[in-house]
């Protein structure tokens, strides 16, 4: 496939008030095509002025005929929205592929993910509703659920489709207006977004998106008085950072942040059946998924053989340039191909249990060799810190003790599975892991827009995705009637 980006927009613009505008500072930042390095466009580097500008457009549109549009309304909006996602797929696939260096499979079940949220939100945007309560005799109570307003939208590089799918969708289900500001790496598919949801019917202002730097445009947005609730995606530390920021206004944050979720694996399991998700949900995107499952953890009695067939599966890894939609791409940038190599030197001590090859590696490219170490302790930082590459640790355990105390084991907790068939463990490991999700004989890194999604710990607080995602994109209002 060729590598034109054959775009249908200007990807150098912001979307402000329903129109393109250039950034007001007039400066702009490189677009690299991670599987070649080189350069193929350019974003606007947004400014403290822009998110201005798109706070007080968002804060008009609440005011205007988004603020009045019935929950119906905004729901069919979003569901012709989903339709016009799935009609351009293949556009969606092919920029995100270029831009992210995604292989096409995979950017395009991502386009896929985005048309879904777009249906499940634009279905549910009428279903959400208060309750009454039995109070006092002479009283009718009832509760509202009102939009917070203005809602900022931090997204990270790595799944930009999905993670704006599930929180923009949710945010405008409830009827706030949104501002946007994607990941300096990966712009093109929320502008790409951002157009069709105005093709769609979307009122102006109800979505902006202002691309640019995260110290810029990213902390502006956070720290800016006018914004009433921030959901982030991204790095724990710059996530201390904007819960900061957000403290200082006194508005809350959804905080969607790292993880080193587990695979625990018994000797009753399943093991043909568990092989195809223990190796993919470590490699899928390269490893840069938030609940990648980088360690697994595998009951003595089978060790041997789950490391066996886990490396027979590494060794057939393709990787390669993400046209090519090989089984593993480029890692996004340069910067982060440095992080991930210097992970697996930190390994050298170790045993390399399989690796996978490069196929079609151009010069320039940001590629790393998938890897999987075995016989890995617990404390050991590969085992321990988020590598957020195609990395994964193989730890044995003796007992159901010792796999609860290792996969607690981390400052994260945000997706976990475990493999057995005892109904009786599956139900005991399920409630003894510290995760947000948890995953029986099966594992759904990325997966299920219906299911909530969130993290314990240092993976961070608030659920998006699902229906709960609609109860934290509202605020809920009592409502205490005397009538006598
Ligand atoms: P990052 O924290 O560097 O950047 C995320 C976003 O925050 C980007 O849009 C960036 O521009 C913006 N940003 C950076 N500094 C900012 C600041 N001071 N104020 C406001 N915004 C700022 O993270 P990343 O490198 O883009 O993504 C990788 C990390 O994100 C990994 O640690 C990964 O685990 C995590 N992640 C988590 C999830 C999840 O759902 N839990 C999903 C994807 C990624």
């Amino acid at each position: 496939m060729s590598d034109d980006l054959g775009l249908w927009f200007d990807p150098s613009k912001c979307l402000i008030a329903g129109e393109w505008v250039a950034p007001s500072g007039g400066q702009y930042l490189p677009l690299e095509n991670p599987s070649t390095g080189e350069k193929i466009g350019q974003i606007a580097r947004g400014t403290g002025a822009d998110i201005d500008a798109a706070v007080a457009a968002a804060e008009a549109a609440r005011h205007g005929p988004w603020g009045r549009m019935s929950a119906a309304e905004r729901g069919r909006i979003l569901m012709t929205l989903g339709r016009m996602v799935l009609e351009r797929v293949d556009d969606l696939a092919r920029i995100e592929a270029l831009d992210v260096g995604k292989p096409l499979k995979q950017a395009r079940a991502d386009a896929v993910a985005l048309a879904r949220y777009m249906e499940f939100y634009g279905g549910a945007a009428d279903k959400l509703h208060g309750e009454t309560i039995p109070y006092l005799e002479g009283y009718t109570v009832y509760t509202l659920r009102e939009p917070h307003g203005v809602t900022g939208h931090i997204v990270p590089w790595n799944y930009p489709m999905q993670i704006i799918g599930r929180s923009v969708g949710a945010a405008l289900a409830t009827g706030n207006a949104c501002v946007l500001k994607p990941a300096e790496d990966a712009c093109l598919t929320a502008l790409a977004f951002a157009e069709m949801a105005k093709a769609a019917g979307l009122p102006d202002g109800a979505l902006n998106v202002v691309p640019g730097l995260g110290s810029e445009a990213g902390a502006a947005l956070t720290a800016h008085p006018g914004v009433h609730h921030i959901s982030f995606t991204g790095s724990v530390a710059t996530g201390v950072m904007v819960q900061e920021a957000a403290a200082k206004n006194v508005i809350p944050v959804t905080l969607e942040l790292g993880g080193k979720s587990p695979q625990v694996v018994f000797e009753d399991a399943d093991i043909p059946a568990a092989l195809p998700f223990l190796v993919n949900a470590g490699i899928q995107n390269a490893g840069q998924t938030c609940s990648a499952s980088s360690r697994i953890l595998v009951q003595r009695a089978v060790y041997d053989q789950v490391v066996e067939r886990m490396a027979l599966r590494y060794d057939a890894l393709k990787v390669g340039r993400a046209m090519d939609d090989l089984d593993v791409g480029p890692l996004i940038s340069a910067r982060q191909k440095n992080i991930v190599s210097g992970f697996i030197d930190k390994g050298a001590d170790l045993q390399i249990a399989g690796q996978g090859q490069l196929v079609s590696a151009p010069n320039g490219g940001n590629y790393v060799r998938p890897t999987l170490f075995a016989n890995v302790s617990p404390g050991h930082c590969l085992a321990r810190d988020e590598i957020f590459g195609p990395v994964q640790v193989v730890i044995p355990f003796e007992d159901e003790e010792e796999a609860v105390a290792i996969a607690n084991g981390t400052d994260y907790g945000l997706v976990a599975s475990v493999w057995s068939q005892n109904g009786a463990r599956q139900m005991r490991m399920a409630k003894r892991i510290r995760a947000g999700q948890i995953f029986i004989n099966n594992y759904g890194a990325g997966g299920g827009v219906e299911l909530p999604f969130g993290g314990m710990g240092k993976s961070g607080h608030g659920r998006e995705k699902g229906f709960e995602a609609m109860y934290g994109f509202t605020v809920l209002k009592t409502v205490a009637a005397f009538h006598g």
